[in-house]
């Protein structure tokens, strides 16, 4: 397995206590497209920032690629976080004041065996925009500039917090053909969460979050390309 994450357990202290993941346990293979499906605030954010290394959970295991991720130290997972895991969120998280090509080198500049931007840019097709701002983008380009910032330090697993949250339905059929040719191209294994049920059928497996505990939906041998 590229990716096993077993018996995890989260709970939040705010004066009550919030057992977020209960006893949460999903296993990818390297390659795979995995899609997260589960009502707000059942936890969603919380299990995918602990294999993102960016939280802590309070028992369990996280393996990625071989390497037990739970028993890392904050050194080892700033290392973990800036080499091995790229992250796309729903709102871009852009630098305003770079162009595209500048936000893309902000994480390949800190990589250790980056690709070269010309190839991320022309991956997700914005080779032509490599010297705009930001604000001089789409919602989509915006989100595939963030994709190209994602892959750029060739990461073994994407991690996609809502990546269509705020596109309309035809931008995000683009974005998640995007993923796709990632996946493919890149051999990249990708972690994604969504409300959108209709976008599970993209996905090799599909888990959804349950009162605390995740149960396995849909396992598809064939996946359904995004258009
Ligand atoms: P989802 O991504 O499925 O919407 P989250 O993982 O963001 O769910 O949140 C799960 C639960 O944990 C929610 O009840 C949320 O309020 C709570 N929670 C998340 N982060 C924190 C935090 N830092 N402190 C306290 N409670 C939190
Ligand atoms: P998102 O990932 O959607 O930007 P967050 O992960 O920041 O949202 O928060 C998800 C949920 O957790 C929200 O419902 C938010 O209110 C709750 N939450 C986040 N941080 C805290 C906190 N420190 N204390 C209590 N609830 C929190």
């Amino acid at each position: 397995m590229f990716l096993s994450v077993s018996n995890l357990t989260k709970s939040y202290h705010t004066g009550i206590v919030t057992h977020v993941l209960k006893d949460v346990d999903l296993k990818m293979e390297r390659g795979q497209i995995g899609v997260i499906l589960g009502p707000s605030g059942s936890g969603k954010s919380t299990l995918m920032n602990i294999i993102g290394g960016v939280d802590r959970a309070d028992g369990g295991t996280v393996e990625v690629g071989g390497e037990h991720i739970t028993d890392f130290n904050d050194n080892q997972l700033v290392e973990y976080r800036r080499e091995r895991v790229g992250f796309v969120f729903q709102f871009y998280n852009l630098m305003p004041n770079l162009m595209v090509a500048e936000n893309i080198e902000v994480v390949s500049n800190i990589s250790k065996k980056p690709l070269k931007t010309d190839e991320v840019l022309s991956a997700v097709g914005l080779s032509d925009k490599k010297n705009r701002f930001p604000r001089e983008l789409s919602g989509g380009e915006q989100q595939r500039v963030s994709i190209a910032r994602a892959i750029v330090k060739n990461p073994k697993l994407l991690l996609c917090d809502e990546p269509t949250g705020a596109l309309d339905l035809e931008t995000s059929r683009g974005v998640l053909s995007l993923l796709q040719k990632v996946n493919a191209q890149f051999g990249t294994t990708i972690l994604m969460i969504t409300h959108n049920v209709a976008i599970a059928g993209m996905a090799h497996v599909v888990f959804r979050l349950r009162s605390g505990e995740v149960e396995e939906a849909a396992h598809n041998s064939e996946i359904i390309p995004a258009e």
